[in-house]
């Protein structure tokens, strides 16, 4: 892009890859089900179809809610149907030091600020002012934006606050962020076609609609949202396969990588498998677990045909 002004000082070097690299990404907070089959078999064959390579990356980066337990099961499911990755695996809790760089390139440049609200403290704030009659924006996923008073705050009151309360988050200045690569308030994609009938398309998004995203928590250095941005980059991936629930992020990860100067991937956000009642699949659900499924005698070929790869 040309209005791109990605931050000098950035700590990484990134090449375009010349062959496709595609990923699977499951957070081992849950049993996988069908959902996750259906993703990671449509990246493998794409991968296949394609001469690219595949890779796991392991998003454990909540690393309360994953634990080694779970990975150990998603690891044994996914050998079980059959998907086999291409060296080497990535495990994010191992890697809070390249976001941690990413995240200090991004505070050197002013366009993050430390966040001092809980998340029920900012929800309290938004209901007082929606009490008072003030509409509040909601992001995507319905969650009121952050206020932010934080970022009019000067250096000195920031100090003095950051040593009464030194556990905060740090927030994108969406704003700011915005202002600074020069767009108009949206970001293209690509969307690539997987049929083959050469329906691949630009989609368009604006991060704005986000509100000041957490870029990292008081309890977690990083967050989804610049770990799996960053990831991308690392792992030089060139086509991001993923549930349609997760294409509006995707007006983010294109901020961050025009910030922090990555490559940009191309995008398909396919269908989620839903549930009988048409509801999302959950990681708790028996029915479409894969080691429920595997216990209830089904085989790998029977998956593969339930999510239509078959
Ligand atoms: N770790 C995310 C999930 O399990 C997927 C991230 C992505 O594909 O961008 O939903």
């Amino acid at each position: 892009m040309n209005s791109t002004r990605s931050l000098q000082g950035s700590p990484h070097q990134f090449q375009q890859q010349s062959s496709p690299r595609f990923r699977f990404a499951p957070s081992p907070n849950g049993s996988l089900h069908l959902g996750h089959a259906y993703s990671a078999l449509l990246n493998q064959r794409l991968a296949q179809q394609l001469g690219g390579v595949f890779y796991l990356r392991i998003e454990d980066i909540d690393t309360a809610r994953c634990t080694p337990k779970l990975e150990a099961e998603m690891l044994a499911d996914m050998e079980w149907l059959g998907l086999a990755f291409d060296p080497p695996m990535r495990r994010q809790s191992q890697h809070f030091a390249d976001y941690a760089d990413a995240l200090e390139t991004l505070i050197e440049a002013d366009l993050v600020y430390p966040a001092f609200l809980s998340r029920s403290e900012s929800r309290a704030m938004v209901e007082e002012h929606e009490n008072n009659g003030q509409k509040w924006p909601r992001d995507p996923d319905g969650v009121p934006h952050y206020p932010g008073q934080e970022r009019d705050w000067s250096t000195s009151q920031i100090k003095a606050k950051r040593l009464e309360q030194p556990r905060h988050a740090w927030r994108l200045n969406m704003a700011a962020a915005i202002h600074h690569i020069g767009s108009p308030s949206h970001l293209d994609w690509m969307e690539f076609d997987v049929s083959g009938d050469g329906s691949d398309h630009l989609k368009t998004g604006s991060p704005a609609d986000w509100g000041d995203v957490v870029l990292a928590r008081s309890d977690t250095p990083t967050s989804y949202h610049l770990s799996v941005t960053l990831d991308d980059a690392l792992q030089g991936i060139t086509h991001v396969v993923r549930g349609v629930d997760l294409a509006p992020s995707t007006s983010v990860h294109r901020l961050l990588q025009e910030l922090l100067g990555l490559p940009q991937p191309v995008y398909h956000h396919h269908p989620l498998i839903m549930a009988d009642d048409r509801r999302k699949l959950s990681k708790s659900a028996r029915d479409t677990g894969l080691a429920d499924l595997r216990a209830a005698g089904l085989q790998p070929s029977d998956i593969q045909r339930m999510v239509g790869l078959g």
